[in-house]
């Protein structure tokens, strides 16, 4: 796995050196809307923490740290009242997954039906 870069777009958002649409936030964690909605809700869920992908975020997050990023997806789910008709949450990871942003993100995409989860 590749160091953390400090200047990804992620890092600089957390800095508040770029703004965001932020839909929740706490000590741990910070959600906000994506710039390129993929679906009418595109949400994507970043830990505070340095973390490179969701396996580094896995072995090397504190147990408060991954309880506060799961917790998270659950207020945000409870808050846009996802629950009746589903989400999806994703988090592509690395040059297969197509990861384009290097620090951990789950995307959580709802608000019609989502298709088959590849296209390909
Ligand atoms: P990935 O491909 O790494 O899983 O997803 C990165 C996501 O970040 C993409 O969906 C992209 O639209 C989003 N994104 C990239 N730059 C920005 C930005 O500056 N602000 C926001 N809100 N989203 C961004």
């Amino acid at each position: 796995m590749s160091a953390y870069d400090q200047n990804n777009i992620f890092a600089k958002i957390l800095r508040g050196e770029i703004p965001n649409d932020t839909v929740y936030e706490d000590d741990h964690v910070l959600a906000f809307n994506d710039i390129a909605p993929q679906a009418p809700i595109h949400i994507l869920v970043i830990p505070k923490g340095a973390y490179v992908s969701i396996d580094d975020f896995g072995a090397n997050a504190s147990a408060d740290e991954i309880k506060a990023f799961h917790a998270a997806i659950a207020k945000i789910i409870e808050q846009k009242n996802l629950k009746t008709d589903g989400f999806r949450v994703i988090s592509n990871t690395g040059r297969h997954g197509g990861q384009e942003v290097p620090h951990y993100h789950a995307h959580i995409l709802a608000g019609k039906k989502l298709g088959p989860m590849l296209s390909a």
